[in-house]
C-alpha cells in the first residue's frame, strides 16, 4: 500500500440521526434487529421529547465499501 496525502482522498458525510420528532440528536437506542438483507433496525428513543424512531442501516457485507475495510 503506497501513502496517500490526505487532502487527495474522496469525503463522505454521514449525518447524525436526529429525532423525527423535535429534532434533537441525542438518543437512546433500545434494541437492534437483524432484517437478514444487508440491513439492520435500530429502535431508538429521543433524550429530550421520549418520541420513538426507528434507524435503518445499510452493512455492505462485502467488497468495495465494506465495513471493516481498512
Ligand atoms: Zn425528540
Amino acid at each position: 500500500m503506497t501513502a496517500t496525502a490526505w487532502h487527495d482522498v474522496p469525503t463522505i458525510t454521514i449525518y447524525r440521526p436526529t429525532c423525527p420528532v423535535c429534532g434533537h440528536w441525542g438518543y437512546v437506542l433500545v434494541r437492534s434487529a437483524d432484517n437478514g438483507d444487508s440491513t439492520r433496525t435500530r429502535y431508538a428513543v429521543c433524550k429530550r421529547c421520549s418520541g420513538r424512531f426507528k434507524i435503518i442501516v445499510e452493512l455492505p457485507l462485502s467488497g468495495k465499501g465494506a465495513l471493516g475495510t481498512p
